[in-house]
Parts: structure tokens; sequence; C-alpha cells
């Protein structure tokens, strides 16, 4: 045998029966999007390197040391597979003037890449579903973010995901502010680690962001942001306060979140967990009003989150919300591999009026013994078996076996129906 090869470390197959949890996911997701509005956008995986870097910001974890980035090796472009989808969104957006009668309300979803250590909750390739409302100055888009947020949780049943809000104000107050916290840290430059030593001057609103523990007791004590704001940004963080409060949405009012992107300002928020470990935020957020000019666009507001797809299924799992496999109705039983040609068109039919048939599929040694294909009939959970036995089918008929907990309208052991009345009994099998 060849050599096998792997999977690149920190990517994963999304393989059954797990597969059938994202797509269950995704399709709540999107049922809860149109309800709000929200259409889809579908952006390249790859992205010019520059819209990161400058979107996203040159000191950043992410465009210091996690992106993916390479040259095309027949033109020498330099790309990089997408870490996030934010600046994706607003490059496609400026690129064909989606703003140009009004704000546009979008999501997405799809595979994201950063070169982290992997652990739980954590991977190098990982799943976001993103949405983003763009030309509209809030706060009320950025309530209505948060709240269809909240209604995923509910939708979900999910419990025990917190909400934590801050304002980053406006580039002006966040200058005030960070002369302020540079005098700060400087008195305690001993106890910086060598990440916020090397920030300390180029962006030190992200050491507030730090995991170091040794690092909490400064940061806490560090100058708050909040106390630098402006009217205008109280104003609108206020609003929005009052306006999750509108809904019985309860908060929390975290000074230190300052997220890891440098395009956010005014409105930021994290949805967290305490139940997956250090991997606790599922969802984060905020408002960037000023991207969508600093990738060369027309200057507009925008406001907008994203939920990291496998913390949110480990969660569900945590917390015993993911459903059972999908099954089929009925498991066809093909005692004779001569019959195929008369079975497979009855249960073409059958599929076509939207009963999930599974046929018993045979090898080149015959289809198997009756034990051996009612125990796969089994195993598929089926409620279901339809048995074409070969005497059956002369007669124009079929055995119909009921395998899992019968109903009282249905009959409890075996019963032979009528070939042309499989399509009545499918009627009444859709209609229960
Ligand atoms: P963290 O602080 O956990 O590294 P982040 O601030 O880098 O998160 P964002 O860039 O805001 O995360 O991404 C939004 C969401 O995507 C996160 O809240 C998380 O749920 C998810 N996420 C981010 N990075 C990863 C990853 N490497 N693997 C799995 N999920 C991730
Ligand atoms: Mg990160």
């Amino acid at each position: 045998m060849a050599q096998k090869i792997s999977a690149v470390k920190g990517m994963n197959d999304i393989a059954p029966p797990a597969s059938a949890h994202w797509e269950w996911l995704e399709e709540t997701l999107r049922t809860l999007m149109q309800q709000y509005g929200y259409r889809n956008l579908r952006t390249p995986i790859v992205e010019p390197t520059a819209l990161f870097v400058r979107g996203l910001g040159e000191v950043t974890d992410i465009v210091e040391k996690e992106m993916y980035s390479f040259e095309d090796r027949l033109n020498g472009e330099q790309l990089t597979l997408r870490p996030e989808n934010t600046a994706g969104v607003v490059r496609a957006v400026i690129e064909s003037n989606m703003l140009y009668d009004g704000g546009k309300r979008l999501y997405y979803m799809g595979p994201m890449f950063r070169h982290e250590r992997p652990q739980r909750g954590r991977y190098r390739q990982f799943h976001q579903f993103g949405a983003e409302a763009l030309g509209f100055a809030g706060p009320d888009v950025d309530a209505e973010l948060i709240v269809l947020a909240c209604d995923l949780w509910a939708k979900l049943g999910l419990k025990g995901i917190a909400l934590e809000i801050n304002s980053l104000g406006q580039p002006s107050e966040r200058q005030a502010h960070r002369q302020a916290l540079i005098a700060h840290l400087e008195t305690q430059a001993e106890v910086l680690d060598e990440d916020a030593r090397r920030r300390l001057h180029s962006n030190p609103l992200r050491i507030l962001d730090t995991k170091n523990p040794a690092m909490q007791a400064v940061v806490n004590a560090a100058p708050r942001l909040m106390d630098f704001l402006g009217e205008a940004s109280l104003t609108h963080f206020n609003r929005l306060r009052s306006l999750l409060d509108a809904h019985g949405i309860s908060y929390t009012i975290n000074p230190r979140l300052v997220r890891g992107m440098d395009y956010y300002n005014l409105s930021v928020f994290e949805f967290v967990t305490t139940e997956l470990g250090s991997q606790g935020t599922v969802c984060a957020g905020g408002r960037y009003d000023g991207l969508i000019e600093q990738v060369g666009g027309k200057a507009a507001p925008a406001v907008g989150w994203a939920l990291g797809m496998e913390r949110i299924l480990e969660l569900l799992k945590e917390q015993g919300l993911l459903p059972d496999a999908p099954a089929p109705d009925a498991y066809a039983i093909v005692p004779d591999a001569g019959s195929a040609a008369q079975v497979m068109p009855v249960l073409r039919a059958l599929r076509q009026k939207g009963v999930k048939v599974q046929m018993h599929a045979g090898t080149t040694e015959g289809m198997g013994s009756m034990k051996s294909q009612f125990k796969k009939a089994d195993a598929s959970g089926a409620r279901f078996a339809l048995i074409f036995g070969t005497d059956e089918l002369t007669q124009g008929q079929v055995a119909l076996k009921p395998l899992r907990g019968p109903r009282t309208e249905e009959p409890a052991g075996q019963a032979l129906l009528p070939l042309d009345a499989v399509g009545g009994w499918a009627a009444k099998l859709l209609a229960t």
C-alpha cells in the first residue's frame, strides 16, 4: 500500500454523523437571517494579502503571526487564505458598489484559516458564520444584531451565554486614552510580557486584551477608555444599552473588551460561556465605521459579528442539544438482485413524493441474507422496512414492516401492500 497522507494539522474533516449537525445548524441560521432580512454573500476564500494587512491592522495577532500567506507561483501576487471575512465582505461591497441605494444587511458562512496552536475550540481551519449591516450608523442596528444572536441562542436552546459590551469610542478619543494608557503601562514595565512590550507604542490598547495571567493586575488598574469618551460616543452607547434593556437582554459592561482587530469603533461586544474552557468566546463583533474607507471605498458606517461554528456545536453537545442523526423513513430490503429493475423505479417514485428511502445495495456475491439486510435496516434508523420479496413482487405486492415504536394507528406487525397502493401509504406517512 502507498504511504498514507494525513490531513493538515489543525484542519479537520467534517464527516457523518457530525456533518448532519452542521447542516442543521446552518439551516437554523439561514432561517433566522431571513427573518431579520439579511441576505447571503459569498466571497472567495483567497484574497490579496494587502486587504487583511490594511483592514485588520499590522499590529494584530492575525496579521503578525496567524495568516496563511503565499505567493501565486504564476504571477507573483501576494495572496492570503482568509483569516476572517469582514474585510472580504467590505471589499466585495465596495467593488460592486452595493451601498449605492442604501444600507445592506448581509451574512456569510464558511471556512477561515489561522495558524494557531490547535486545541479544543481552536483550529487552523475553522468555520465562521457572520452577519454584517453596512451603511447604517446605529445604534438601532447594533442592537438588532445583538438581539439576533440572542434569538439564535434561544432557538437552539443554549443556556449560559453571557453578553459583554463596551464602547471603543472614536479614534480621537482613543488617542487621548492611549497617552494615559502608555504612561500607566510604562510605570509597570517589569511585568509586561514580550508581546506587550512590543505593542506598548504601536498598539497599547491591544495589551488590555492579553490572556497572560501575570498581567491581569496591571491591566485591571489601567485607565479606562470609557472615561475618555465624548458626548456623542456616550450617547451612542447609552442608546444601545436602553435598546437592549427594552428587549430584556442582560449584559455586563466590560471596559477591557477591545477585540482583536484594529477596525472597531464605538460598540463592541462578545458572547461568552464558561463551559468551553479557555476558548469561551462563541460570538464577537462590533462597529467598524472606518473600515470601508480604509479599504478604499467611500466612507460608510457598518457593524457586524462572527460566531465560531465549532464552538457553538461543542456547546450544543455539552448541553445535550444536538439533534438525532437523520434517518430514512424506509429501508428497502431486496432479497434477490434480479428484482432491482422492478424495485428501483418504485423507490424512485417514493422519493419523488418526498419519502426518504434507503436501498439495500448488493455486492458481486449477491444481496446478503435476510438477517443481515434486516440488521442494516435497523441500523439505518428507518421507521419501516419495505420487503420486496420475489413472491410478493410477482403478485404485485410488497411487505411493509414497522421497525420502530409502532404508533397506535399503525399495524404492529408485517402487512402486505399492493405496489399501486405504495403511493397512498407514502402520502399517509408524510402526513404523520
Ligand atoms: P480568540 O480570542 O478566541 O482567539 P478572536 O478574537 O481571535 O477569538 P474573532 O476573530 O473575533 O476571534 O472571531 C470570531 C469568533 O470566531 C470567535 O469568537 C470564535 O468563536 C471563533 N474563532 C476564532 N478563531 C478561531 C479558531 N482558531 N478556531 C475556532 N474558532 C475560532
Ligand atoms: Mg484569536
